[in-house]
């Protein structure tokens, strides 16, 4: 057995000056100290576990655990596991040698770069110890019944070694917390810590405070005759086998919800979930979740939380993520995954995009399981569904390949068709044309034409519709027209067509309009005297040069796009008007086609009122 010599050194030449930028380094994300010195205490459990397996260590007597202690009056935190333990050589080698070289090649490699996002995360292991402590001790009795050993470490390099009396196998890691990190003696700030980093690491671990204990002890003294002064039995922080590691046949339904919950703190059901479980050549697991996204507005920010082998590493990882998919909840372990590495490596990464196909081929499974085989829920989900589905395809062309024919359009009576259901319907009446209304109140006046008319319209009532329609026209031949583009053509009645100049110009004096187009059409439905008819092309040209310019709310009654005023030449009004052309009539007819543009103006609106009461007047 090898003997402990007292014994003093220093961390080594070439190294003499990491100290001082691990203190430094990420100071924003001092906290995953903690994460570095319970997954590596985590790692001696498991690879004490390898060994009993391979029956080359004794079972161990005692339940695997790691416990997490706060002493706010000795200011330290301590890391206790009875995982493998080390003898005096390996700590020399794997922490005073090995582990430091490595931390120094990193800070070399990384040391004012891009400091945020994945590098950092790990790497830097047990001396990330040192962004919070001024010494830290490593007690520790490997399971080889080597004598045990303290090695004691101070922030300037220096290291004192002794013998240790420990008896139990394994490590404690005590760290002298320094006065600027005080605030790490919180015991809700560890528990806050460890919640977010260390809630699926797999090995129980518990958190004790010296504060809570002496709290309950002087309670416990003063109840003396007291009644409920029995203990409870400590619980483990952490949940060892998170729901994403089993096999999805052997989850229920309530599980996935529970599991979200706890999760991501929402109560609110989620609308389904994919549990993804890639075995080789990918191996990674998780479960995406789809929350509810009602309103086009609403922060549409999910939270999908990368873990790597059930530690906890970042939130939102946009090189790994489709950016699209960060609109959904869940989870995600990669273990294969390299983070120790820069972003522009991961965004080249082979190994990162096949695990971002694989999300997207899952999520699009999903999407044409549910239509193909549920297609009553699936239409439910629809309308909450639908922003993602979009965007989705907007953003990434294969998501769109994949779904296409599981998006649904909404029609006017709430019934919900594909493209390709919506033309077989239609196909009597027009081929290879959607027929779409973006306001249904606005528009009521043509939407009831095509009602008459037996033509089915869709609601397209979103901003991202507009963008979503124009990739639908540019994958197949199909053109989508709102209801008041081209709506004599879809209308269309019998009869004769009236023709008058004197009509036409009196039209475009009253709208103030001297390149106003007017035409006569017969409409099939006579009670309709006039309407507007807008280009389809120029008024979503016109949309996006609104969206663009911010020139929101200016409803100033500028002249719209290409703009056709349509006089019915079945109306009896329009016939009457055309013998006795009356400038009042006119003018009222014009305006009210206008309602189903946009707003009036207050001096239209003023006019359109004086003559409509005074026009009333002189009705009886
Ligand atoms: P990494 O964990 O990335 O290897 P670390 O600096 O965190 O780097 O640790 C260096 C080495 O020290 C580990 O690989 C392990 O061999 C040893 N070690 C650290 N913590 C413990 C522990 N709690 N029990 C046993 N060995 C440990």
């Amino acid at each position: 057995m090898e003997e402990i010599k007292n014994e003093k050194g220093g961390v080594s030449v070439s190294t003499e000056n990491i100290f001082p930028v691990i203190k430094q380094w990420l100071y924003s994300e001092k906290e995953i100290f903690l994460r570095e010195i319970v997954s590596n205490a985590c790692d001696a459990v498991t690879k004490h576990k390898r060994l009993v397996s391979l029956s080359e260590a004794e079972e161990s007597k005692e339940p695997y655990r790691i416990t997490v202690r706060v002493d706010k009056e000795l200011k330290t935190i301590t890391v206790t596991d009875n995982g493998i333990g080390m003898t005096a050589d390996e700590v020399k080698k794997y922490i005073c040698q090995i582990a430091l070289s490595g931390a120094v090649d990193f800070i070399e490699k990384y040391e004012g770069k891009d400091a945020g996002g994945i590098i950092g995360h790990f790497g830097l292991g047990f001396y990330s110890a040192f962004m919070v402590s001024d010494t830290v001790d490593v007690i520790t009795r490997s399971y080889t019944g080597a004598p045990a050993v303290k090695w004691v470490c101070h922030d300037a390099g220096d290291y004192e070694f002794s013998a240790s009396d420990k008896e139990d196998r394994g490590t404690e890691i005590v760290m002298h917390i320094n006065d600027e990190s005080s605030e790490y003696l919180s015991d809700y700030k560890i528990k806050d810590i460890l919640d977010k980093y260390c809630a699926f690491m797999p090995v129980e671990i518990y958190f004790e405070s010296a504060e809570a204990e002496k709290e309950a002890e002087k309670k416990k003294a003063e109840n003396k005759d007291g009644e409920n002064t029995e203990d409870v039995t400590p619980k483990p922080i952490n949940d060892v086998s998170p729901l994403w590691q089993k096999n999805p046949s052997d989850c229920t339904e309530e599980e996935y919800t529970e599991f979200y919950r706890k999760v991501f703190g929402d109560y609110r059901e989620p609308l389904f979930h994919i549990h993804i479980n890639a075995d080789y050549p990918l191996n990674f697991k998780g479960i995406l979740y789809f929350p509810k996204l009602n309103h086009e507005f609403d922060n549409m920010e999910g939270q999908v939380k990368l873990y790597y082998n059930q530690v906890f590493v970042a939130d939102n990882i946009k090189e790994i993520i489709p950016e699209y998919m960060l609109m959904l909840k869940g989870v995600l372990d990669c273990p294969d995954m390299p983070l120790n590495v820069s972003r522009s490596y991961l965004q080249s990464n082979g190994y990162v995009s096949k695990i971002t196909a694989h999300i997207v081929k899952k999520v699009t499974d999903k999407l044409n399981s549910m239509m193909n085989t549920e297609r009553e829920r699936y239409e439910k989900l629809w309308k909450d569904i639908k922003l993602f589905v979009e965007y989705a395809c907007l953003r990434d062309r294969k998501f769109f390949d994949r779904v296409k024919g599981s998006v649904l359009l909404e029609k006017t009576d709430g019934g919900k068709v594909t493209l390709d259901e919506y033309l077989e319907i239609a196909k009597e009446k027009h081929e290879n044309i959607v027929y779409y209304t973006s306001d249904s109140t606005a528009q009521a006046q043509y939407l009831a034409m095509f009602d008459d008319a037996g033509i089915p319209v869709v609601v397209l009532d979103k901003v991202i519709d507009t963008q979503f329609i124009t990739l639908l026209e540019q994958d197949r031949s199909v053109k989508f027209l709102r209801i008041d583009s081209e709506v004599a053509q879809a209308v269309k009645g019998e009869g004769e067509k009236l023709e008058s100049k004197e009509l036409e110009e009196l039209f475009r004096r009253v709208s103030g309009n001297d390149k106003l187009k007017v035409s006569f059409e017969n409409l099939a439905n006579a009670g309709v005297p006039a309407l507007l008819n807008v280009s389809e092309d120029m008024r979503r040209f016109d949309d996006m040069m609104k969206m663009y310019s911010a020139a929101e709310g200016s409803e100033t009654g500028a002249p719209m796009a290409e703009t056709t005023l349509i006089l019915n030449s079945n109306s009896p009004l329009v016939r009457k008007l055309a013998d006795n052309p009356d400038e009042r009539v006119a003018k009222q007819i014009y305006t009210l086609t206008l309602l189903s543009q946009r707003r009036l103006t207050a001096s239209e609106l003023k006019d359109f009122l004086k003559t409509s009461f005074d026009m009333l007047e002189k009705s009886f």
